[in-house]
């Protein structure tokens, strides 16, 4: 497996590969890698000739208050977890080498941001979607990874590359979870032993959703009324957002399958999100 930081190195190799009708499955993250950001590398694996890795903790998606200083980078590890994967290459920039002086140029999507954590997050999706741009334009892949975890994101990116006419497949991931129902996540690390099982909060009130959805509650009111009491019985359960949306991201009133439950909530100060789409399976 190559680690390569240069743009320059990474457009040779991939012209070489380009070259050689090699396919390119591209998995874009930010490193800390567990076992969610692994099963996207072995889709990739899967169904492509070469797979890159994006190691890249993009300061462009990070709000001024928010954790980018103290964001987990745990590089050595994660080139071996990502080999150990499948990962033909890491390409893992500086943040000097992928963001030029003086950028003029954004990406930006309409309406897809404006709720759930794009209402929250002021900017996030534009840090986003620029700096995705960005590595489409330099791998080129034939296919790009991303897991479900991000909802928001997923529906975001598939969106822009559709707009923008990116040659790309995007492909969509399952939530990967602990044993006990938390959905992995990079800033797990975070959470004390306490914090850690307080954050069950989250699955459990998905799941506690997916009930009553099954029991025939379709009214999203009273499900994310019930669903916000029941977070709360936490005490060190902050609510950001819940709420029921469809794949546009507009709030829903009356459930049907496919419409999806997202929440945010902070657990002490760190902010998890999770979410499930009513009609699929349940893995928690
Ligand atoms: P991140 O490093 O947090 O930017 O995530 C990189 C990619 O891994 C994104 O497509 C995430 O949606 C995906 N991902 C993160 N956590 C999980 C998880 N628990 N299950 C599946 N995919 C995940």
């Amino acid at each position: 497996m190559q680690i390569i930081e240069s743009i320059g190195e990474a457009r040779s190799i991939i012209k070489r590969l380009k070259n050689q009708n090699k396919t390119i499955g591209f998995v874009p993250t930010m490193g800390a890698l567990h076992e969610g950001h692994l099963s996207l590398i072995k889709k990739s694996k899967k169904e492509n000739d070469n797979t890159i890795v994006s190691i890249f903790v993009n300061p462009l998606q990070f709000g001024p208050n928010e954790d980018f200083k103290k964001y987990p980078r745990t590089l050595e590890i994660d080139t071996k977890l990502a080999k150990e994967a499948g990962a033909d290459i890491v390409f893992t920039p500086s943040a000097d080498e992928i963001i030029t002086d003086n950028p003029l140029t954004y990406v930006d999507i309409n309406e897809l941001s404006d709720n759930l954590c794009g209402a929250k997050r002021p900017g996030h999706f534009r840090g986003v979607c620029t700096i995705v741009s960005k590595l489409f334009n330099i791998i080129m892949p034939d296919s790009a990874y991303f897991g479900k975890k991000d909802i928001q994101q997923f529906y975001i990116i598939k969106k822009m590359t559709n707009d923008l006419n990116f040659d790309i497949r995007i492909v969509p991931c399952p939530i990967i979870r602990e044993k006990d129902g938390l959905a992995m996540s990079s800033r797990n690390n975070y959470l004390t032993v306490k914090e850690r099982n307080d954050a069950l909060i989250l699955s459990k009130a998905l799941k506690k959703g997916v009930k009553l959805f099954e029991s025939k509650e379709t009214f999203s009111e009273i499900i994310i009324k019930e669903l916000k009491e029941f977070i709360k019985t936490v005490k060190n359960a902050d609510i950001d957002y819940v709420k029921i949306v469809d794949e546009n991201m507009k709030n829903v009133k009356i459930i049907n399958r496919g419409n999806i439950l997202a929440l945010a909530v902070y657990i002490g100060k760190t902010r998890l999100i999770d979410n499930h789409i009513f009609g699929e399976k349940v893995c928690f």
